[in-house]
């Protein structure tokens, strides 16, 4: 359909949530996706975090389609095989527990916030309830996790607030000290901060954090629903930080396009659990656990060695620009294939749509972050093409702006 239809049609049928960029993009492989006039583009931010193993991936297509002729749905009150067998490996590579499978990124959180205060009542009996979550954090956008998220221009206009979640700055281990109290039940963080502009937890940080944790019975939940499934060289970014969560929430990319969310517990916490306590009409289903199951297979330990080198790479590549454009980059943050760029003026929109007009998709963190989501596939051929187009862009806005 023509654009200028679809943005009309757009604007009549759909809710204005969205500034929808002006493309009608159409079809996908591997690192690229094609609009409806056939022009073509590097997607550098893989659906938002979640085609990590590129578009339509022969596996993945092969392995949804067979599912898809035998069981697509049936209720949880039957067993699913395909599910117990994806609990099982995830289990395998992350620590002894169990899985409740979910829909979405905010559902995972959720689920995981009624385990972590179902556990604290029973351990400790009723008042152990606060959430602790980080400034600028982003956890999802249902009423919950809007309350757990901490932006407050996002949830202005929805208050009231589900209560029982404050806030603290990321890396300040003394503010956290001062806030985890006896009531509190948990400390929800993102291992590398996504949404909020690519801003990395400290590893000494997320030690200490750890062991304040430890000393006053607090449970630590690490969000990994953008920076898990290889996104920052290993499965998990806390395995990067060597800091083992308590309970660690999962999606975008497990499902490689199907949606799918999943949050893992230690065991003796996920045993509080009881018959009624959470559930789901379609999480855990037979098709898009069939798909993750194939997508962990995939991201096996050679894949993510191969995930790291590429980000090493990209990394950089993007430092050259640094030297080049001294005057328009602040700095480069992120992990393997999580990359943020901050740029010291207010050109990141701009940069985008012109990157985007020139056939690279990236993703623009109000206006002075770039962020680079690439899947983790791409090769460093591609990444140099990526990186010269960076640089036309650069060039030209960057003397635009001060001419
Ligand atoms: N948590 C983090 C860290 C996210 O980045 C996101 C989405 O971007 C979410 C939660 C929410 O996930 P979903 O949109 O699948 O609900």
């Amino acid at each position: 359909m023509e654009l200028q239809k679809l943005a009309e049609l757009d604007k009549k049928f759909h809710m204005p949530t969205y500034n929808r960029l002006p493309v009608n993009l159409i079809r996908g492989k591997g690192v690229k996706v094609w609009d409806n006039q056939g022009k073509e583009y590097f997607d550098c931010i893989a659906g938002l975090g979640v085609m990590n193993l590129g578009h339509s991936h022969p596996l993945i297509v092969e392995t949804l389609c067979q599912q898809a002729r035998e069981l697509m749905h049936v209720t949880n009150l039957f067993f699913i095989e395909p599910q117990i067998e994806l609990a099982k490996k995830i289990i395998e590579r992350t620590f002894p527990g169990k899985c409740f499978f979910a829909n979405s990124g905010a559902e995972a959180n959720e689920g995981a916030i009624k385990l972590a205060r179902k556990y604290s009542k029973k351990m400790f009996g009723p008042g152990k309830s606060k959430i602790i979550t980080a400034w600028n954090s982003f956890h999802g956008r249902t009423l919950g996790m809007l309350s757990a998220t901490g932006q407050e221009k996002k949830k202005d206009d929805f208050e009231p607030l589900v209560p029982g979640f404050v806030h603290v700055r990321l890396n300040e281990i003394e503010e956290l000290e001062k806030v985890i109290d006896k009531e509190t039940c948990a400390l929800l963080l993102e291992p590398i901060q996504g949404e909020g502009g690519v801003y990395p937890a400290d590893k000494g940080y997320l030690e200490k954090a750890r062991s304040l944790c430890d000393q006053k019975e607090v449970l630590l939940i690490f969000d990994e629903v953008q920076t898990g499934m290889g996104r920052t060289g290993t499965l998990f970014a806390y395995q990067n930080f060597g800091v083992r969560p308590d309970i660690i929430t999962i999606a975008k990319g497990l499902g490689s396009g199907l949606p799918i969310g999943c949050f893992v517990a230690q065991e003796k916490i996920a045993n509080v659990f009881k018959p009624g306590d959470h559930g789901s009409t379609f999480g855990g289903g037979p098709l898009v656990t069939k798909v993750a199951g194939k997508v962990l297979e995939i991201i096996d330990d050679e894949f993510l060695q191969v995930v790291q080198k590429t980000g090493r790479y990209f990394r950089k590549e993007l430092e050259k620009l640094i030297s080049k454009y001294p005057d328009l980059i602040n700095e480069i943050r992120g992990l393997g294939l999580l990359i943020g760029l901050e740029l010291t003026e207010p050109l990141a929109e701009k940069i985008t749509l012109d990157m985007l007009d020139k056939g690279v998709i990236v993703n623009n963190i109000g206006d002075y972050i770039i962020r680079l989501l690439p899947p983790l596939i791409i090769e460093t051929e591609q990444i140099d093409l990526i990186i010269d187009i960076m640089d036309q862009s650069m060039g030209t806005i960057g003397v635009k702006n001060e001419s």
